[in-house]
């Protein structure tokens, strides 16, 4: 089984629509949305989950006013400023500036702090036209986004190996994070969609430092190349300095939004487009 990253660096570029794409050429893959901080795979593959799990992220601490003297210590000690007086008399925590580290617990006296463990965060097996898909749903302003990336690709590997699956497709996520890098480690090819843009060539810059450091084979395509010939041509010296083949420079087709639109992939809504013969022979060369 072979484990391939789709990855763009930023949003915005078709990324998700390129992905879909691809899976409706794949065959005997599945399908991983590494997204999971603001995951898209599902509008397009319309999922049946067969399975629900809870992930459990970090801690969040509390105080209990009964039990707790007013003495200030663990105001001293949070190194995050999450420890705050009450108008009223009091103190209280916020539980978004808390990062969980529990150091106020165990300062506390009185043991008057606890911690719970974040729980709103989930992660779903589903059934897709396409195959199985592992996908996850963060609650707002969750962290550890990379330990649910590898949840959800330790889950797809499993999958593969249970279904005899060639392929295990990830949709990655924006940006040079911990999910990006957790999406990157182990895979083993990277595909870049990139944007023909300042800021796309930008952006496809650091994702290109990072999976170098990681020594992945990489491949690119252009997305919406007419859009910005000029930039087109930057990106085509990165590619070459890097030697990452260029497997496909794809037009802006009106297509592709209709398709979007109607929750089809391009190949669905149209097999025989120019874009979705240039899908099928970038996959050909991925293989
Ligand atoms: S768990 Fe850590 S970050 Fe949260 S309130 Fe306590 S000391 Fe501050
Ligand atoms: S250390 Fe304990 S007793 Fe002191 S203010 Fe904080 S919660 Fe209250």
């Amino acid at each position: 089984m072979k484990e391939i990253t789709i990855l763009s660096g930023k949003g915005g570029t078709g990324k998700t629509s390129i992905t879909a794409a691809i899976a409706s050429t794949a065959k005997n893959a599945v399908f991983c949305d590494n997204d999971v901080d603001a995951a898209d795979l599902h509008l397009i593959f319309h999922p049946e989950v067969v399975e629900e799990h809870t992930f459990f992220s970090g801690y969040v601490a509390s105080i209990d006013d009964d039990k707790c003297a007013g003495c200030g210590i663990c105001v001293d000690h949070c190194r995050f400023d999450a420890i705050h007086y009450k108008d009223m008399g009091g103190l209280y925590i916020n539980a978004f500036q808390c990062e969980g580290c529990r150091l106020c617990e165990r300062v506390c006296p009185v043991q008057a702090i606890t911690s719970q463990r974040n729980s709103n965060n989930y992660w779903y097996v589903s059934n897709t036209r396409m195959g199985k898909m592992v996908h996850a749903k963060m609650g707002s302003g969750e962290e550890n986004s990379g330990k649910l990336v590898s949840q959800v690709r330790q889950r797809a590997r499993e999958i593969a190996k249970e279904t005899g699956a060639e392929y295990v497709i990830n949709d990655g996520p924006p940006g040079i994070g911990c999910a990006a890098i957790s999406s990157v480690t182990g895979t083993d090819a990277v595909l870049l969609v990139i944007e023909p843009t300042h800021s796309g060539l930008h952006d496809v810059g650091r994702v290109v430092e990072l999976i170098e450091s990681f020594k992945i084979p990489s491949f690119a395509l252009v997305n919406k190349y007419d859009i910005n010939r000029e930039v087109v041509s930057e990106i085509e010296a990165l590619l070459e300095k890097k030697n990452i083949p260029l497997l496909a420079k794809i037009p802006f087709d009106k297509q592709m939004v209709e398709s979007m639109v109607i929750g089809q992939t391009i190949v669905e809504y149209n097999p025989h487009s120019e874009i979705s013969k240039m899908i099928e022979e970038v996959w050909k060369a991925i293989k």
